[in-house]
Protein backbone atom coordinates (compact mmCIF):
# COMPACT_ATOMS: atom_id res chain seq x y z
CA UNK A 1 0.00 0.00 0.00
CA UNK A 2 1.27 3.42 -1.16
CA UNK A 3 1.84 5.83 2.05
CA UNK A 4 -1.03 8.44 1.64
CA UNK A 5 0.79 12.47 2.01
CA UNK A 6 -0.05 13.24 6.13
CA UNK A 7 -2.27 15.63 7.59
CA UNK A 8 -1.39 18.94 7.50
CA UNK A 9 -3.41 21.71 8.35
CA UNK A 10 -3.75 25.44 6.75
CA UNK A 11 -1.26 26.53 9.58
CA UNK A 12 1.42 23.99 7.86
CA UNK A 13 1.22 22.44 11.37
CA UNK A 14 1.63 18.54 10.94
CA UNK A 15 -1.06 16.35 12.71
CA UNK A 16 0.62 13.41 14.44
CA UNK A 17 -1.20 13.46 17.99
CA UNK A 18 -4.77 11.95 18.19
CA UNK A 19 -6.59 12.08 21.55
CA UNK A 20 -9.45 10.18 21.74
CA UNK A 21 -12.24 9.86 24.30
CA UNK A 22 -13.80 6.49 24.29
CA UNK A 23 -16.55 7.69 26.87
CA UNK A 24 -18.26 10.36 28.69
CA UNK A 25 -19.27 8.65 31.47
CA UNK A 26 -16.69 8.91 34.75
CA UNK A 27 -16.41 7.19 38.08
CA UNK A 28 -16.06 10.73 40.08
CA UNK A 29 -17.67 14.14 39.69
CA UNK A 30 -15.06 16.59 39.41
CA UNK A 31 -15.70 20.47 40.88
CA UNK A 32 -13.91 21.43 37.84
CA UNK A 33 -15.10 18.89 35.27
CA UNK A 34 -18.68 17.61 35.53
CA UNK A 35 -21.61 18.75 37.55
CA UNK A 36 -22.75 16.51 40.09
CA UNK A 37 -25.87 15.46 38.63
CA UNK A 38 -24.31 15.04 34.84
CA UNK A 39 -26.81 14.02 31.73
CA UNK A 40 -24.68 11.26 29.91
CA UNK A 41 -25.08 9.88 26.38
CA UNK A 42 -27.17 7.15 25.22
CA UNK A 43 -25.20 4.47 24.67
CA UNK A 44 -26.28 4.34 21.03
CA UNK A 45 -24.59 7.32 20.19
CA UNK A 46 -21.44 6.02 21.43
CA UNK A 47 -18.66 4.81 18.52
CA UNK A 48 -18.49 0.87 19.29
CA UNK A 49 -15.20 -0.31 20.02
CA UNK A 50 -14.83 -1.69 16.46
CA UNK A 51 -15.79 1.65 15.21
CA UNK A 52 -13.58 3.27 17.76
CA UNK A 53 -10.40 1.28 16.14
CA UNK A 54 -11.93 2.10 12.25
CA UNK A 55 -11.42 5.38 13.08
CA UNK A 56 -7.91 5.53 15.00
CA UNK A 57 -6.71 2.88 12.59
CA UNK A 58 -7.69 5.83 9.54
CA UNK A 59 -5.65 8.26 11.55
CA UNK A 60 -2.62 5.86 11.82
CA UNK A 61 -2.67 5.28 8.28
CA UNK A 62 -2.92 9.00 7.87
CA UNK A 63 0.40 9.46 9.90
CA UNK A 64 -0.83 9.94 13.73
CA UNK A 65 1.81 8.28 15.47
CA UNK A 66 0.43 9.20 19.05
CA UNK A 67 -2.65 7.90 20.59
CA UNK A 68 -3.96 8.99 23.48
CA UNK A 69 -6.89 7.41 25.11
CA UNK A 70 -8.91 9.68 27.53
CA UNK A 71 -12.40 10.59 28.30
CA UNK A 72 -14.36 10.63 30.58
CA UNK A 73 -12.65 8.02 32.95
CA UNK A 74 -11.36 5.27 29.65
CA UNK A 75 -11.06 2.21 32.13
CA UNK A 76 -14.78 2.55 33.34
CA UNK A 77 -15.72 2.09 29.30
CA UNK A 78 -16.39 -1.68 29.53
CA UNK A 79 -14.10 -4.44 27.44
CA UNK A 80 -12.26 -1.10 27.13
CA UNK A 81 -8.89 -3.60 27.10
CA UNK A 82 -10.30 -5.21 23.79
CA UNK A 83 -9.65 -1.60 22.37
CA UNK A 84 -6.38 -1.58 23.76
CA UNK A 85 -5.06 -4.68 22.96
CA UNK A 86 -6.68 -4.28 19.49
CA UNK A 87 -4.84 -0.66 18.52
CA UNK A 88 -1.41 -2.59 20.05
CA UNK A 89 -0.74 -4.49 16.52
CA UNK A 90 -0.04 -0.10 15.19
CA UNK A 91 2.58 -0.66 17.94
CA UNK A 92 4.23 -4.00 16.57
CA UNK A 93 3.84 -2.62 13.44
CA UNK A 94 6.01 0.06 14.20
CA UNK A 95 2.64 2.47 12.20
CA UNK A 96 1.88 4.00 16.08
CA UNK A 97 4.91 5.12 17.99
CA UNK A 98 3.12 5.19 21.13
CA UNK A 99 -0.15 4.33 22.47
CA UNK A 100 -1.11 5.80 25.89
CA UNK A 101 -3.64 7.24 28.73
CA UNK A 102 -5.52 9.95 30.65
CA UNK A 103 -6.53 7.96 34.14
CA UNK A 104 -8.20 9.31 37.52
CA UNK A 105 -6.60 5.87 38.27
CA UNK A 106 -9.34 4.45 40.32
CA UNK A 107 -9.30 1.56 38.05
CA UNK A 108 -5.79 1.17 37.70
CA UNK A 109 -4.66 -1.34 40.22
CA UNK A 110 -7.42 -3.84 37.69
CA UNK A 111 -6.08 -3.21 34.71
CA UNK A 112 -2.11 -1.83 34.81
CA UNK A 113 -0.71 -5.30 33.74
CA UNK A 114 -3.55 -5.76 30.88
CA UNK A 115 -2.10 -2.25 30.05
CA UNK A 116 1.90 -3.10 29.92
CA UNK A 117 1.18 -6.06 27.83
CA UNK A 118 -0.90 -3.85 25.46
CA UNK A 119 2.00 -2.27 24.70
CA UNK A 120 0.85 1.11 26.84
CA UNK A 121 4.30 2.06 28.63
CA UNK A 122 3.14 5.54 30.18
CA UNK A 123 0.06 6.70 31.97
CA UNK A 124 -1.21 10.44 33.33
CA UNK A 125 -2.71 10.21 36.32
CA UNK A 126 -4.97 13.04 37.52
CA UNK A 127 -4.44 13.70 41.27
CA UNK A 128 -5.07 16.91 42.56
CA UNK A 129 -3.99 16.46 46.61
CA UNK A 130 -2.74 13.78 48.71
CA UNK A 131 -5.31 14.78 51.62
CA UNK A 132 -8.22 12.30 51.64
CA UNK A 133 -11.02 14.47 52.66
CA UNK A 134 -9.79 17.07 50.13
CA UNK A 135 -9.59 14.52 47.72
CA UNK A 136 -13.32 13.64 48.52
CA UNK A 137 -14.14 17.34 47.96
CA UNK A 138 -12.27 17.63 44.63
CA UNK A 139 -13.65 14.64 42.64
CA UNK A 140 -17.06 14.16 44.55
CA UNK A 141 -16.92 10.58 44.14
CA UNK A 142 -13.44 9.35 44.45
CA UNK A 143 -11.58 7.51 47.31
CA UNK A 144 -8.15 8.49 47.11
CA UNK A 145 -6.53 5.05 48.94
CA UNK A 146 -8.22 3.44 45.59
CA UNK A 147 -6.36 6.00 43.49
CA UNK A 148 -2.48 5.54 45.48
CA UNK A 149 -3.43 1.70 45.26
CA UNK A 150 -3.57 2.12 41.54
CA UNK A 151 -0.31 4.30 41.01
CA UNK A 152 1.03 1.46 42.70
CA UNK A 153 -0.08 -1.16 40.62
CA UNK A 154 1.10 0.88 37.88
CA UNK A 155 4.65 1.65 39.03
CA UNK A 156 5.04 -2.36 39.61
CA UNK A 157 3.35 -3.34 36.22
CA UNK A 158 6.50 -1.03 34.69
CA UNK A 159 4.34 1.84 33.74
CA UNK A 160 5.71 5.36 33.94
CA UNK A 161 3.60 7.67 35.88
CA UNK A 162 2.72 11.22 35.45
CA UNK A 163 0.88 13.25 37.66
CA UNK A 164 -1.36 15.72 36.41
CA UNK A 165 -2.21 18.42 38.57
CA UNK A 166 -5.15 21.63 38.30
CA UNK A 167 -3.48 23.88 40.21
CA UNK A 168 -7.05 25.26 42.16
CA UNK A 169 -6.52 28.90 44.13
CA UNK A 170 -7.33 28.20 48.06
CA UNK A 171 -7.53 24.23 47.39
CA UNK A 172 -4.21 22.95 46.64
CA UNK A 173 -1.96 26.09 46.82
CA UNK A 174 -0.15 24.52 50.16
CA UNK A 175 0.97 21.52 48.67
CA UNK A 176 2.83 22.50 46.12
CA UNK A 177 6.22 21.43 47.87
CA UNK A 178 4.41 18.06 48.78
CA UNK A 179 3.17 17.18 45.67
CA UNK A 180 6.47 17.74 44.17
CA UNK A 181 8.59 16.05 46.59
CA UNK A 182 6.34 13.38 46.70
CA UNK A 183 6.40 12.81 42.69
CA UNK A 184 10.34 13.04 43.11
CA UNK A 185 10.19 10.80 46.01
CA UNK A 186 8.61 7.78 43.36
CA UNK A 187 10.43 9.01 40.09
CA UNK A 188 7.43 10.20 38.82
CA UNK A 189 6.81 13.26 36.51
CA UNK A 190 4.61 16.03 37.71
CA UNK A 191 2.40 18.82 35.23
CA UNK A 192 0.38 21.33 36.45
CA UNK A 193 -2.72 22.48 34.81
CA UNK A 194 -4.48 25.53 34.59
CA UNK A 195 -7.94 25.51 34.98
CA UNK A 196 -9.73 25.78 31.70
CA UNK A 197 -13.43 27.40 31.13
CA UNK A 198 -15.19 24.30 29.82
CA UNK A 199 -18.59 23.63 30.70
CA UNK A 200 -21.88 25.07 32.23
CA UNK A 201 -20.83 23.33 35.71
CA UNK A 202 -23.78 25.17 37.96
CA UNK A 203 -22.44 28.33 39.19
CA UNK A 204 -18.49 27.11 39.71
CA UNK A 205 -16.89 30.28 40.04
CA UNK A 206 -13.87 30.31 37.37
CA UNK A 207 -12.17 33.46 38.02
CA UNK A 208 -12.09 32.26 41.74
CA UNK A 209 -10.52 28.92 40.91
CA UNK A 210 -7.77 30.17 38.88
CA UNK A 211 -4.60 30.27 39.92
CA UNK A 212 -1.74 31.33 37.99
CA UNK A 213 0.76 29.27 36.96
CA UNK A 214 2.99 31.76 36.29
CA UNK A 215 2.31 32.79 40.29
CA UNK A 216 2.93 28.76 40.67
CA UNK A 217 6.07 29.01 39.41
CA UNK A 218 7.21 32.30 41.19
CA UNK A 219 6.34 29.88 44.28
CA UNK A 220 8.11 27.07 43.37
CA UNK A 221 11.19 29.30 42.53
CA UNK A 222 11.27 30.52 46.25
CA UNK A 223 12.83 27.46 47.19
CA UNK A 224 13.71 25.88 43.97
CA UNK A 225 16.36 26.85 41.21
CA UNK A 226 14.58 26.90 38.15
CA UNK A 227 15.57 26.00 34.38
CA UNK A 228 13.49 26.96 31.60
CA UNK A 229 13.37 23.85 29.23
CA UNK A 230 13.56 24.11 25.79
CA UNK A 231 11.87 20.86 25.19
CA UNK A 232 8.36 20.98 23.35
CA UNK A 233 5.76 18.54 22.83
CA UNK A 234 3.27 20.27 20.20
CA UNK A 235 0.96 20.62 23.04
CA UNK A 236 -0.06 23.43 25.52
CA UNK A 237 3.09 21.94 28.23
CA UNK A 238 6.68 23.60 29.17
CA UNK A 239 8.47 22.09 31.53
CA UNK A 240 11.29 23.28 33.72
CA UNK A 241 14.00 21.72 35.54
CA UNK A 242 14.49 22.17 39.66
CA UNK A 243 18.44 21.43 39.52
CA UNK A 244 18.27 20.78 43.25
CA UNK A 245 16.79 17.22 42.51
CA UNK A 246 16.39 17.22 38.97
CA UNK A 247 12.96 16.85 38.38
CA UNK A 248 10.98 17.92 35.56
CA UNK A 249 8.20 19.93 35.65
CA UNK A 250 5.48 20.55 33.38
CA UNK A 251 3.07 23.92 32.93
CA UNK A 252 0.17 23.32 31.01
CA UNK A 253 -0.27 27.12 30.51
CA UNK A 254 -3.86 27.55 27.98
CA UNK A 255 -4.15 31.41 29.30
CA UNK A 256 -1.47 32.88 30.68
CA UNK A 257 1.01 31.37 27.40
CA UNK A 258 -0.19 30.68 23.82
CA UNK A 259 0.77 27.34 22.47
CA UNK A 260 -1.45 27.35 19.21
CA UNK A 261 1.22 28.02 16.98
CA UNK A 262 2.87 24.54 17.90
CA UNK A 263 -0.23 22.67 18.42
CA UNK A 264 0.00 19.26 16.50
CA UNK A 265 -3.17 17.29 17.92
CA UNK A 266 -6.88 17.00 17.52
CA UNK A 267 -9.28 15.07 19.78
CA UNK A 268 -12.14 12.65 18.87
CA UNK A 269 -14.91 12.49 21.09
CA UNK A 270 -16.57 9.12 21.61
CA UNK A 271 -19.29 10.01 19.64
CA UNK A 272 -17.16 10.57 16.43
CA UNK A 273 -16.94 14.10 16.53
CA UNK A 274 -13.75 15.56 15.68
CA UNK A 275 -12.34 18.94 17.59
CA UNK A 276 -9.86 20.96 15.81
CA UNK A 277 -8.93 22.68 18.51
CA UNK A 278 -10.05 22.16 22.40
CA UNK A 279 -10.46 25.75 22.56
CA UNK A 280 -13.08 26.22 19.81
CA UNK A 281 -16.79 25.20 18.78
CA UNK A 282 -15.89 24.03 15.61
CA UNK A 283 -15.94 20.15 15.27
CA UNK A 284 -16.34 17.22 11.98
CA UNK A 285 -18.82 14.69 12.25
CA UNK A 286 -17.00 11.56 11.28
CA UNK A 287 -19.23 8.86 12.48
CA UNK A 288 -21.34 9.66 9.61
CA UNK A 289 -18.48 9.38 7.38
CA UNK A 290 -17.52 6.27 9.05
CA UNK A 291 -21.03 4.44 9.36
CA UNK A 292 -21.94 5.92 5.71
CA UNK A 293 -19.91 2.92 3.88
CA UNK A 294 -18.04 -0.05 4.87
CA UNK A 295 -14.53 1.23 2.50
CA UNK A 296 -12.29 3.13 4.52
CA UNK A 297 -11.60 6.42 1.81
CA UNK A 298 -14.78 8.32 2.62
CA UNK A 299 -13.65 8.44 6.37
CA UNK A 300 -10.21 9.29 5.29
CA UNK A 301 -11.80 11.91 3.26
CA UNK A 302 -13.68 13.40 6.10
CA UNK A 303 -10.49 13.43 8.71
CA UNK A 304 -8.70 15.66 5.56
CA UNK A 305 -11.10 17.79 5.07
CA UNK A 306 -11.90 18.66 8.94
CA UNK A 307 -8.16 18.94 9.30
CA UNK A 308 -7.74 21.86 6.03
CA UNK A 309 -10.60 23.33 8.65
CA UNK A 310 -8.36 23.49 11.71
CA UNK A 311 -8.47 26.78 13.54
CA UNK A 312 -5.72 29.08 14.49
CA UNK A 313 -5.92 29.09 17.96
CA UNK A 314 -8.21 29.54 20.45
CA UNK A 315 -9.62 32.70 22.44
CA UNK A 316 -9.76 31.34 26.55
CA UNK A 317 -9.09 34.85 28.40
CA UNK A 318 -9.19 35.59 31.91
CA UNK A 319 -7.97 39.11 31.74
CA UNK A 320 -10.73 41.00 32.54
CA UNK A 321 -12.08 38.82 34.72
CA UNK A 322 -14.34 36.62 33.68
CA UNK A 323 -14.13 33.31 31.34
CA UNK A 324 -13.84 35.01 28.28
CA UNK A 325 -13.82 32.06 25.28
CA UNK A 326 -15.59 29.95 27.55
CA UNK A 327 -16.91 26.78 25.26
CA UNK A 328 -19.94 25.10 26.29
CA UNK A 329 -18.71 21.82 26.40
CA UNK A 330 -17.33 19.67 29.25
CA UNK A 331 -13.57 18.62 29.24
CA UNK A 332 -15.20 14.96 29.80
CA UNK A 333 -16.78 15.00 26.50
CA UNK A 334 -13.60 16.22 24.08
CA UNK A 335 -11.41 14.62 26.24
CA UNK A 336 -8.66 16.54 28.20
N1 LIG B 1 -10.87 10.92 33.81
C1 LIG B 1 -9.53 11.04 33.34
C2 LIG B 1 -8.71 11.91 34.27
O1 LIG B 1 -9.30 12.58 35.10
O2 LIG B 1 -7.49 11.90 34.11
C3 LIG B 1 -9.40 11.53 31.91
C4 LIG B 1 -10.31 12.64 31.48
S1 LIG B 1 -10.10 14.19 32.31
C5 LIG B 1 -11.33 15.18 31.48
C6 LIG B 1 -8.53 14.73 31.65
C7 LIG B 1 -7.85 15.84 32.37
O3 LIG B 1 -8.60 17.00 32.21
C8 LIG B 1 -7.65 15.61 33.84
O4 LIG B 1 -6.29 15.78 34.17
C9 LIG B 1 -8.48 16.71 34.47
O5 LIG B 1 -7.91 17.15 35.67
C10 LIG B 1 -8.47 17.75 33.40
N2 LIG B 1 -9.58 18.71 33.47
C11 LIG B 1 -10.91 18.46 33.55
N3 LIG B 1 -11.61 19.60 33.57
C12 LIG B 1 -10.71 20.61 33.48
C13 LIG B 1 -10.81 22.03 33.45
N4 LIG B 1 -11.98 22.65 33.48
N5 LIG B 1 -9.65 22.74 33.33
C14 LIG B 1 -8.44 22.13 33.28
N6 LIG B 1 -8.28 20.80 33.32
C15 LIG B 1 -9.41 20.05 33.42
FE1 LIG C 1 -13.90 12.20 35.72
FE2 LIG C 1 -11.50 12.95 34.88
FE3 LIG C 1 -13.54 14.65 34.76
FE4 LIG C 1 -12.57 14.00 37.13
S1 LIG C 1 -11.48 15.08 35.49
S2 LIG C 1 -14.76 14.04 36.56
S3 LIG C 1 -11.97 11.93 36.82
S4 LIG C 1 -13.36 12.80 33.62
Amino acid sequence: MSNPAPLVDPFQRAISYLRVSVTDRCDFRCVYCMSENMTFLPKKELLTLEELDRMCSAFVRLGVSKLRITGGEPLVRREIMTFFRSMSRHLDSGALEELTLTTNGSQLSRFADDLFAAGVRRVNVSLDTLDEDKFARVTRWGRLPQVLKGIDAAQAAGLRVKINVVALKGFNEEELFSLADWCASRDMDLTFIEVMPMGDLGGEDRVGQYWSLDDLQAQLASRFTLTDLPERTGGPARYVRVEETGQKIGLITPLTHNFCESCNRVRLTCTGELFMCLGQEDNADLRSALRGSEADAPLEEAIRRAISLKPKGHDFDYSRQKADGQVSRHMSHTGG
